[in-house]
């Protein structure tokens, strides 16, 4: 069993009050924990622990930690909120709390509601600490998943699959992104797991040896040109992007050229395309293959030169070129942001703690606004605002972001547990013709939560709302003033046109 000096032992200069609260936490976590074990036997504390250790690698401080050791103390062991607040503040309940609400995501495995399903997970956290703290949960019990029965298991990781690494994955923090992809695959889909990793170790030993040769030859190529280089490595494609990619070429595994490359770390941008320079002038590039993602970054913000050369010997290796900045950005993203929030180790120029409650309060009260670094937001941030015109000023950038990624959007459910995404104030008109127009036109009632609702009634967050439907009801004109979407109010509005114009023709007739 690991010490709070194996959780604290991970991070970056702790400090006594950091270390303090972990400890608290680690006491109170052990004692709650003390009757409750795991699938596969081990003390249920294990978990808290490792959550912990993960958010600790990732660079969380001392209140992101110590929630991690709380997460599951008022769910699964029925911890009063009270005591957690009076034990160790409301931000360390705040973030547990937002940990435990999650709710249960419906998730049913289908595609289109996948999407509303990643906006609902982010939207209830209210706080990237709290996402942080899921993640790293999720982390741990998709490695333990063969403890678990086998109907949940399946669930469990595709569920990881779909909704968890792809929310990873848009924040840009590939290296947890990668880590739960490539745990819950096997779980996930078994054979096709099986297949992929047969051809990736018969494959990797192959390139393995060819690299290491060319390694060689690439380093001293730079070290010729006075070429200052801070580390070079291998880089393995994960097992589970990789099968994507197989299915993406195929089945064909030698169109894929990337299952292991060379990473070539230097001390600026400029090194970077100098770098380029020089191994293009020794072996061929592969055509269209040369990706500048440094000018042109990824959608989650990844910046890196890419090539693929020919070796000389028959063979073909990728090299991908970046600073330590863009490798620590890419491998932790919005987490290597994070760690402005706690501790006071900076003023917080970071866009994310912008994002972070008690920074709003510090604005509010404050003269002078915190600079926020729009170019660092990711791109997918920026795509969830609807109306581009409000990015040019920063503070109302992140007021819209707030306000559009955690609090202008309400999720409910159909009957059937399908998540309908709806802003907030949404009525029941909104929701039925979020579902099917046909449905919005022959509205006459709604229940929200098994009771029958007027339509204008505004929807709360995770609702379950039926609609009932007549054949002979139409849309009125008063519902154009319970409509909040765009498509209801439009719908609406040709229905009534619609209906009005049949009405003349009617007259006409007579
Ligand atoms: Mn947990």
């Amino acid at each position: 069993m690991s010490s709070v000096k194996d959780i604290t032992g991970l991070m970056s200069l702790p400090s006594p009050e950091e270390i303090a609260v972990i400890t608290r936490a680690y006491s109170f976590a052990e004692k709650a924990h003390r009757d409750h074990k795991r699938f596969s036997g081990e003390p249920y504390f294990t978990h808290v622990v490792e959550t912990a250790k993960t958010l600790a690698r990732f660079g969380m401080r001392g209140n992101t930690i110590a929630a991690g050791l709380l997460h599951d103390t008022i769910e699964d062991v029925g911890v009063e909120a009270e005591d957690i607040k009076k034990e160790f503040g409301s931000d360390i309940l705040f973030l547990v709390e937002g940990v435990t609400k999650l709710g249960k995501i419906r998730y049913r495995g289908l595609d289109r509601h996948n999407e509303s399903l990643r906006k609902l997970f982010v939207a209830t956290a209210k706080d990237i600490r709290v996402i942080m703290i899921r993640l790293a949960d999720r982390l741990h019990n998709v490695r333990t998943l063969e403890y678990v029965p086998e109907h949940k298991r399946e669930r469990i990781a595709k569920e990881t699959l779909d909704i968890y690494a792809p929310v990873a994955y848009r924040l840009g923090i590939q290296r947890m992104h990668r880590k739960l992809e490539d745990e819950s695959f096997r779980y996930a889909y078994p054979k096709e797991y099986r297949e992929i990793k047969e051809i990736f170790d018969r494959e990797s030993d192959e390139r393995k040896k060819i690299l290491t040769k060319f390694h060689r030859s690439i380093i001293k190529e730079l070290t010729k040109h006075n070429v200052e280089v801070l580390k070079t490595d291998y880089r393995l494609k994960g097992l589970y992007s990789l099968y994507l990619k197989y299915l993406r070429k195929d089945k064909d595994i030698h169109k894929i050229y990337d299952i292991l490359a060379i990473r070539v770390i230097v001390p600026t941008v400029a090194d970077c395309y100098n770098v380029l320079g020089v191994i293009h002038g020794k072996w061929r590039p592969m055509p269209k293959r040369i990706k500048d993602f440094i000018s042109f970054p990824k959608p989650n913000g990844y910046k890196s030169l890419h090539t693929t050369v020919f070796t000389g010997e028959g063979a073909v290796a990728e090299i991908q070129i970046k600073t330590e900045e863009m490798h620590n950005e890419a491998e932790f993203g919005i987490a290597s942001h994070i760690s402005y929030k706690e501790g006071g180790h900076s003023g917080g120029e970071s866009w994310i703690s912008a994002l972070t409650p008690p920074n709003w309060v510090r604005e509010e009260h404050s003269d002078t606004p915190t600079p926020i670094r729009t170019d660092r937001v990711p791109y997918w941030l920026k795509d969830i605002l609807e109306n581009d015109s409000t990015t040019s000023d920063t503070s109302e950038f992140v007021e819209s972001i707030k306000g559009d990624l955690f609090e202008h959007r309400i999720f409910v459910f159909t009957p059937n547990g399908d998540v309908i995404d709806l802003p907030l104030d949404a009525s029941p008109v909104d929701f039925a013709y979020a579902v099917h127009s046909d449905i919005g036109d022959r509205t006459f009632g709604a229940k929200v939560n098994d009771k029958m609702v007027s339509l204008d009634k505004p929807l709360q967050n995770g609702d379950v709302v039926e609609i009932k439907t007549r054949s002979s009801s139409k849309p009125s004109e008063k519902w154009l003033r319970y409509a909040k979407t765009s498509l209801a109010q439009r719908r609406i509005r040709n229905a009534l046109a619609k209906n009005k114009k049949g009405s003349h023709m009617y007259q006409d007739e007579n």
